[in-house]
């Protein structure tokens, strides 16, 4: 049976969205975007993109261009909603979707498309019930695999609707810069060029994939098949994680609270780096713990908003432990102060200010002085921490927000991400996990392990320190 894939996509979502819901918008220029003073746009509707404007654009930029437009905040709640609402027209269809973000999905139709006159008769059918449903337009594209069903979709949009058939895939796609080769960026995109190649049927010339080794390496074959409409990807069904946790059996019961905050420390900095490697965020925060006698407790929290951060995740671990352990004490709010990188040098825990969370509500206590860990009842041999109730953060334009008061966290977490990869985990841990893997008492075992040049004539916590002003201070 011949494969058909169909990619949906919303046209200019957000804005849309708000044009719909507000009807005195229709028909005018409407910019979806963060509002201040750095904020990006979103999303634009068509209207305002005749004058220019388009989405990563600073709004400063797009109200140069476009001064008289309607300039609305985001609501992503409403855009979830109707998110789910065209998900479920598309499951009257079929069962096989997977969801790109909130408004891109592949959906395979192979089992359906003898239901229809053909493949132009059922993508007009989608378009018909998602515009019945929602009052919102979508694009189509429908082919023979993903990459074709992609592009489709964004060759006659809005309002479109193109079927690639079986034997045109070529011919259709001839004229399509390389850039639209799934994977290729600015720097693939470069070094093609160099070897003359600009458009697909440049690829397509190529009888193998041979000739393009020098300038891709071992990318040429997948670049090749692509050019040639070549993909065999399945459609992936949305297997949606349902939490991240980390957590350790140890050789030797754990009773000192001081070491047991270095682990709270260790699990959330280990949990929310694989959140944020998964492009995922959790409302729910949960510890375990089991004794020596293997008694094992558990305790959970739900944020008020979801999470990918360090900070968040450790103080409601902390939170959570006082709880089970009876040392829950709300602090003296004198007693607060911002968390600073000579505290984390000292490895010593520190109280630390509850910016995020109380911005967001996300805990009604407003403070909690973590220096104050309980003692737990008998030694532990288990503990970890895991998050759960995952929302995909998939909104690329969501994470182009300047959204104040968390932004700083949120660079420095990614900035911090970034070095890790290149440098290995123990170049950039802070003072806490830097002394869970040397040795408690500022003994320091395993140096050997650290990069040299941060060995030469840097503390490496001092470079850690530098790095999260320069973080914390980058424009
Ligand atoms: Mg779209």
């Amino acid at each position: 049976m011949r494969r058909w894939i169909m990619h949906v996509d919303m046209d200019a979502f957000y804005a849309s969205v708000e044009q719909l819901d507000h009807p005195e918008y229709r028909g005018h220029p409407v910019i979806v975007g963060g509002l201040s003073a750095r904020g990006v746009v979103a999303t634009a509707s068509y209207e305002a993109r005749t004058f220019g404007v388009h989405s990563a654009m600073p709004l400063s930029r797009a109200k140069q261009l476009c001064p008289h437009g309607i300039y609305v905040w985001p609501r992503f709640d409403r855009y979830k909603e109707l998110s789910n609402t065209i998900h479920k027209v598309m499951e009257e269809f079929t069962p096989i979707i997977e969801p790109l973000s909130l408004d891109e999905a592949f959906l395979d139709v192979t089992g359906i498309t003898h239901k229809y006159a053909g493949p132009v008769a059922l993508g007009k059918a989608i378009k018909r019930r998602v515009l019945e449903e929602t009052g919102l337009i979508i694009s189509a594209g429908l082919g023979p695999n993903k990459f074709l069903a992609k592009l489709a979709s964004d060759l006659d949009k809005p309002d479109g609707l193109v079927v690639i058939p079986y034997g045109k895939e070529m011919d259709m796609i001839a004229n399509l810069p390389i850039k639209r080769i799934w994977g290729v960026g600015p720097r693939t995109e470069q070094r093609l060029k160099e070897g003359g190649f600009h458009k697909m049927k440049d690829i397509q010339a190529l009888a193998t994939e041979h000739d393009l080794i020098p300038y891709v390496g071992n990318q040429a074959r997948r670049i090749w098949e692509l050019a040639r409409g070549i993909d065999e990807r399945p459609v992936e069904v949305d297997r949606q994680v349902q939490s991240v946790g980390n957590e350790e059996t140890y050789e030797v019961d754990l009773l000192d609270p001081a070491i047991i905050d270095v682990e709270l420390r260790y699990f959330a900095n280990r949990v929310a780096k694989r959140l944020r490697k998964q492009g995922l965020k959790g409302h729910t925060v949960s510890i375990k713990v089991r004794y020596n006698d293997f008694k094992t407790v558990s305790k959970q929290k739900r944020l008020a908003a979801a999470t990918d951060q360090e900070t968040i995740i450790y103080e409601t671990a902390v939170l959570l432990w006082n709880k089970i352990h009876g040392g829950y004490k709300p602090s003296d709010s004198k007693s607060m102060r911002p968390m600073n990188t000579e505290s984390l040098q000292q490895g010593r825990t520190q109280p630390i200010m509850m910016d995020n969370m109380e911005v967001m509500g996300a805990m009604p206590e407003k403070h909690f002085d973590t220096s104050i860990l309980a003692l737990p009842h008998k030694p532990l041999r288990l503990l970890g921490v895991t998050v759960s109730g995952l929302s995909e953060d998939g909104l690329v334009q969501d994470n182009l927000f300047t959204s104040g008061h968390d932004e700083s966290s949120e660079k420095l977490s990614s900035v911090l991400d970034e070095l890790e990869s290149k440098f290995g985990r123990t170049a950039i841990m802070s003072g806490a996990l830097w002394q869970r893997e040397n040795g408690f008492g500022g003994e320091r075992r395993h140096r050997s392990t650290l990069k040299a040049h941060l060995d030469e004539d840097k503390d490496p916590l001092e470079a850690n320190s530098a790095l999260h002003n320069s973080a914390l201070h980058e424009e």
